[in-house]
Order: structure tokens, then sequence, then C-alpha cells
């Protein structure tokens, strides 16, 4: 995707450097508050950032929790069709990574025929660490 080749901007390479240092999802408001010392001060600036990194596949958004996740390859090639799994417990999030169910979800239709574009899956669960504790 030509997306990709476009180096980030200095926001996006601020914000995306936070979120990777967070090895669980962020919401939008902690990573205002956490970029403003970097001179980042106004929140259209970072949803812009969010945005974009979105599209190009570098962060993900995790819909339930409204907060934000590195992406675990660092170059998703479907940004637009994720699934994670999310634990009750820690929220510990994890991204899923499995050929079989993105296969099978890219030729889905629904009955009417409908072939989509994207998803957006959250599966929950106990974790293993959580589970065993
Ligand atoms: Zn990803
Ligand atoms: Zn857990």
């Amino acid at each position: 995707m030509e997306n990709k080749q476009k180096p980030l901007s200095k926001n996006q390479k601020i914000i995306l450097e936070y979120i990777q240092k967070n090895k669980k999802p962020v919401k939008a408001y902690s990573i205002l508050s956490n970029v403003q010392k970097k001179g980042i001060n106004a929140p259209p600036q970072v949803y812009r950032a969010l945005d974009k990194l979105i599209e190009i596949g570098k962060i993900h958004k995790v819909e339930s929790q409204n907060s934000f996740v590195a992406c675990k390859t660092s170059d998703c090639e479907t940004p637009h069709a994720t699934a994670f799994s999310i634990c009750d417990s820690c929220d510990e999030v994890s991204e899923i990574n499995d050929p079989k169910l993105f296969k099978y979800l890219l030729d889905f239709k629904d009955n009417s025929g409908i072939k989509f574009d994207g998803y957006n899956l959250e599966f929950f669960g106990t974790c293993k660490s959580c589970e065993t504790s």
C-alpha cells in the first residue's frame, strides 16, 4: 500500500512510540496527557494522528474499550479487519493472528449476500495468567 511508504509525521511518531511502549491498550486522554510534554497539546492533533496510524495499520482501535493498541506485527495488511482476544479479568488484549480465521472471514457473506470490507472482532475470556492465579 502506498500509504505505508510515507514517513510518519513528528506527531504520529511520538504517539506511535507511546502506544508501542504500553503493553495494554491506551485511551485517547491518556495519550494526550502523556504527549503534552512533547508539544502535542490539542486533542484534534492526537485524533488526527490516531486516525492516520489506524489507516496505515500501525495501531488498531479496541472498540469495546475505546482504546488503542499497537499492531503486533507492526505491519498489518488488513487495518480494517482486526480480531482481538480480551481477558475479562485483567483486560489484557492480544491481537489474533489466525490465517484460518482470516480466510474464513474474507469469504464470508451474510444471508443477503453482502460481502464485507472490514470487521472488528473481539473475543472475551480469561487469559492464561488469570486462569492460573
Ligand atoms: Zn495488526
Ligand atoms: Zn487476564
